[in-house]
């Protein structure tokens, strides 16, 4: 039985790049960015006003206080939107409002709450440093900074970096056509009766929640039931039109498990089968040409770890995105927790807004109410215990 890590570093070693595709920047949110954006345009584009107020030559009011202000002739006004034409003379000012360009002559900007109007004039009742309430040009980015690099996110953050820069179109990588497949006799759609002995399928929209969130398109196919050629005709179909197929069920030691023999027969190549893992042991992992098969085991949370663990990095390579990892926040352990088994525990717990982890509930990989519960994963090796109050790692999705 491979490790997690072995599992993953092979997956990786056989993950395709997607091709790329220009889209707009809106489309461009939450996509990966295939090629590096640098600034064609300073940010700000040229020296403007940051308040409302007047702009002066910070010479002229260097005296000037409250109780001695400076009378500056109020000449023009710059308008937001406007170019500023006339130029600021001596012991003149520029009536100015937020965003304005800074006219000529002038250096820097008194606030309106440090001035007093009186028809053509202004009172300046406060001095101002040279560039004080300015925005000086290319302060926040200069022509030719980098934005954001190949291989990142577009996140609502930087679509608004790449906005305010101008851009328009981005080159990300295209969407990977996830099909997901579930496997079992016993399953029922949620919405039905349920006969004696059948369950609800459960994995299909989990598995497609976390594909679309990782970056793919989930596209769900019928249940699939126990036979062998029921089996390969699902999976022909869904490597038909898909790039990746994820299965749940079916990939254990039972004579009801098809998923593996039924991938062999419509022409995959299993690379691996089980990992080292709890939940999640019966993982298996195969290529068809360039497409991947990520068989995972019917249990719901093992579904879902197994997911997160070797089929996210796989799909977040795919798009081309540098950090395959899962992201870590840091906790303090809230009461004693130990591994007394003897294959690594991604045990499910919630990491509250105090800072604390606290297990979610109980751990066997059937139980959804604490996979509902959880908010992280806390990745225990066999021995290790954990007393309360130790600040550990734990994994977020
Ligand atoms: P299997 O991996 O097929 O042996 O299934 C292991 C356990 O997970 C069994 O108890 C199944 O009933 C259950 N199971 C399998 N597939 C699903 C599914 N899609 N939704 C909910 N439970 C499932
Ligand atoms: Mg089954």
């Amino acid at each position: 039985m491979i490790s997690v890590e072995q599992a993953l570093e092979r997956v990786l070693a056989q993950v395709p790049l997607v091709d790329i595709e220009e889209v707009s920047v809106a489309e461009a949110a939450n996509r990966v960015v295939r090629a590096d954006i640098h600034s064609n345009t300073n940010l700000p584009a040229f020296d403007n006003s940051a308040v409302d107020g007047y702009a002066v030559r910070s010479d002229d009011v260097r005296s000037a206080s409250a109780a001695a202000p400076v009378m500056l002739r109020v000449s023009f006004e710059v308008a937001a939107g406007a170019a500023a034409a006339l130029a600021v003379e001596p012991h003149a000012a520029a009536r100015i409002f937020t965003g304005s360009p800074l006219p000529r002559g002038a250096d820097a900007v008194v606030m309106q709450e440090d001035t007093a109007r009186e028809g053509e004039w202004v009172k300046v009742l406060d001095a101002v440093r040279p560039f004080e309430n300015v925005r000086m040009k290319g302060e926040d980015v200069k022509r030719g900074d980098l934005l954001v690099k190949a291989g990142e996110w577009v996140t609502a953050s930087a679509v608004g970096l790449l906005g305010g820069c101008g851009e328009s179109r981005v080159k990300v990588g295209c969407r990977p056509k996830v099909g997901v497949l579930a496997t079992g006799n016993e399953l029922q759609e949620p919405g039905n009766l349920l006969e004696p002995g059948q369950i609800y399928e459960s994995n299909r929209i989990t598995i497609a929640a976390l594909a679309d969130k990782a970056g793919g398109i989930a596209r769900s196919y019928p249940i699939v039931r126990d036979t062998l050629t029921g089996t390969s005709k699902a999976l022909e179909k869904a490597f038909a039109e898909c790039d990746v197929v994820v299965t749940s069920g079916g990939v254990s030691v039972g004579e009801h498990d098809h998923v593996k023999a039924a991938f062999e027969v419509v022409g995959g190549k299993i690379d691996f089968w089980r990992v080292a893992m709890r939940p999640g042991k019966p993982f298996v992992f195969g290529t068809i040409g360039k497409k991947l098969l990520f068989g995972l085991p019917g249990n719901p949370v093992s579904a879902f770890v197994t997911f997160l663990l070797l089929v996210r990095p796989a799909l977040l390579r795919m798009l081309g995105a540098n950090d395959v990892r899962m992201q870590t926040a840091y906790g303090r352990v809230a009461d004693p927790l130990r591994n007394d088994g003897d294959r690594r525990h991604f045990v499910r717990v919630t990491l509250g807004k105090d800072g604390m982890i606290r297990s979610a509930g109980p751990q066997a990989s059937h139980m959804l109410r604490s996979l509902g519960k959880a908010n992280a994963l806390l990745d225990m090796r066999p021995g290790l215990a954990l007393t309360e109050g130790e600040i550990v790692p734990v994994l977020l999705w």
